[in-house]
């Protein structure tokens, strides 16, 4: 596995041989930053509007990801897209979302742990867990779901807001060593995990 993410460093942008960041951003690519409609699927067609189309592709761009990138990229954050997609589809697509390189890494299916359900294992990434997050719209399909920052699936709603939400995991980060207990902060702020109730409290 570490292997393939080798082979991975070596088709994106930055030498293996750098110093590793502090810390890294991982992002899921469908449903969670993009809507990808494929030209005659059968489909009906969506009501939005896409915004390019490269191929059979018709993408759409979830609101908020510019900003994203920026913020994250001002805080420090390596960010590594990690799709379950074939790089024949998404590394085109990646490429127009990020027109200012601010994206460092891109992992493909072929990184993924298993091909079948195509599970993302972060420790495989040579990335500290303590130092990493992803956020993903398929949280059970990363094998560290404690760095999981869970996010709606996007459906091509304009009106849809979850990366502008997720935002404040980057005002609140620095308060924690461990980013997994950030992720675990964000999580219960934006309502995708529920408080438990401490047991001590009713002794
Ligand atoms: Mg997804």
């Amino acid at each position: 596995m570490y292997f393939m993410f080798v082979r991975a460093l070596h088709q994106s942008r930055v030498s293996l041989f750098l110093i590793l960041p502090e810390k890294t951003l991982f992002l899921d690519l469908d449903e969670t930053l993009v809507k990808t409609h494929v030209s005659g699927s059968g489909k009906p067609s969506p009501s939005y509007q896409y915004d390019f189309v490269i191929k059979e592709y018709h993408v759409k761009k979830r609101p908020g990801i510019d900003k994203l990138l920026q913020v994250a990229t001002d805080y420090g954050y390596e960010i590594v897209i990690f799709t379950a997609g074939r790089s024949d589809y998404a590394s085109p697509i990646i490429k127009r979302l990020d027109p200012k390189g601010l994206i460092t890494h891109w992992l493909y299916r072929d990184s993924c742990s298993d091909s079948v359900h195509c599970i993302k294992d972060l420790a495989a990434t040579g990335r500290s867990l303590d130092k990493c997050v992803i956020v993903d719209d398929k949280w059970s399909r990363v094998l560290q779901t404690e760095n999981v920052i869970r996010i709606r699936e996007f459906t091509g709603d304009m009106k849809d807001s979850e990366l502008t939400r997720l935002l404040c995991f980057f005002k609140i980060e620095r308060e924690y060593k461990d980013l997994r207990d950030a992720v675990r902060h964000v999580n219960y702020q934006l309502g995708y995990l529920k408080k438990r109730m401490s047991i001590w409290c009713w002794l």
